[in-house]
């Protein structure tokens, strides 16, 4: 089995070849996409066979301007070999893959998260021969405090600024944190508002009968309405801008709003003033270092591929447990590694 990187991951073993995450997959004949974040898809489907989750499709072919007719599936083998996907905790239908043959049990966790933050089910680490792992905060400084703890807090500081009339904006991207906000804190204010970009977002899981949509006016109508100005503890939730950038001020100055910006690169002090927001909370759909090194203990490879992110510092510090990792790049040989 050869395994590398190049604009996305490739697998290739005698009887087949697969491309995961892939953004030029129009050369694999079979392609697996783990969610639908901008960064994992193609800008068109190619005509081939895919894999991903219902969830995911639905997503990809309404992001994808040229979309063709991909033959989809949920499952599929070839030989002796049997893909089939679970839940990766990362964002509304993100999955992991599992390649699973007598020879060999391989998994891709695509971008993954083993905490449960009550809306998505987290990832499951399994027994497996080879792991293909994210590495977004794969070094030993990013470890997040604990999610219940950091939303309780949170929950009580935007019902605090509610209750003195203070109107809150919640930042976070559309697709995804989003979902997990309007989950953690649309109930604490009866005046809820969409960013635009939420609502194009909400409005297309609402279509689609998809989990993690929410009722509430855009920002829209909520201005030509006059309800911004009618009260004055709404939540309004927005994707992640800084507090310099144009819309932010002029809410600050008209309004008076509290800017909240939620992102694991909140774990860092400097992102709160970086950003230039109120609060800098840290949260992420992504797992933390803690999370990563304890999926790789469970899912007990023999061998680990990191990727994305700091592979280089989480292969390391993997092989310091005692691990054979290694940062997956164009040409991996794993024997030069040992
Ligand atoms: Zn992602």
């Amino acid at each position: 089995m050869r395994i590398s990187f190049s604009r996305g991951i490739k697998i290739a073993t005698d009887n087949w070849k697969l491309g995961c995450d892939i953004t030029n997959s129009q050369y694999f004949p079979l392609v697996f996409y783990s969610h639908a974040h901008s960064d994992h898809i193609p800008r068109k489907i190619p005509k081939t066979n895919v894999i991903c989750s219902s969830i995911t499709r639905t997503l990809i072919e309404n992001f994808v301007s040229n979309y063709d007719d991909g033959e989809f599936y949920e499952s599929y083998s070839i030989g002796d070999t049997i893909f089939s996907q679970v839940p990766s905790g990362h964002i509304i239908g993100s999955t992991a893959l599992i390649m699973d043959s007598p020879e060999n049990k391989v998994i891709y966790t695509g971008d993954v998260s083993i905490r449960n933050k009550g809306f998505l089910e987290p990832f499951k680490p399994e027994k497996c021969d080879k792991l293909i792992i994210e590495s977004t905060f794969g070094k030993p400084k990013y470890t997040f405090p604990k999610y219940d703890e950091v939303i309780k807090e949170t929950q009580e500081q935007i019902q605090k600024y509610v209750e003195e009339g203070i109107p809150v904006v919640l930042m976070g991207y559309a697709l995804g944190k989003s979902q997990m906000l309007y989950h953690s804190f649309s109930h604490l204010s009866d005046t809820i508002i969409l960013h635009d970009s939420n609502a194009k977002i909400n409005s297309l899981l609402a279509k689609n009968g998809i989990d993690g949509s929410i009722t509430a006016p855009t920002y829209q109508d909520a201005k030509d309405g006059g309800l911004l100005e009618k009260t004055s503890n709404w939540i309004l939730f927005s994707p992640l801008r800084s507090g310099r950038n144009e819309f932010s001020t002029f809410l600050k100055k008209k309004f008076g709003v509290k800017l909240f910006a939620f992102s694991g690169w909140a774990i860092s002090p400097n992102y709160k003033y970086q950003m230039d927001v109120d609060h800098a909370i840290p949260i992420s759909d992504h797992a933390d270092f803690a999370e990563l090194i304890e999926i790789c203990e469970k899912c007990n490879p023999r061998e680990i591929y990191t990727v994305y992110g700091p592979k280089i510092q989480l292969a390391a510090e993997l092989r310091k447990r005692g691990f054979k990792a290694i940062p997956l790049s164009k040409q991996t040989l794993l024997e030069s590694f040992f």
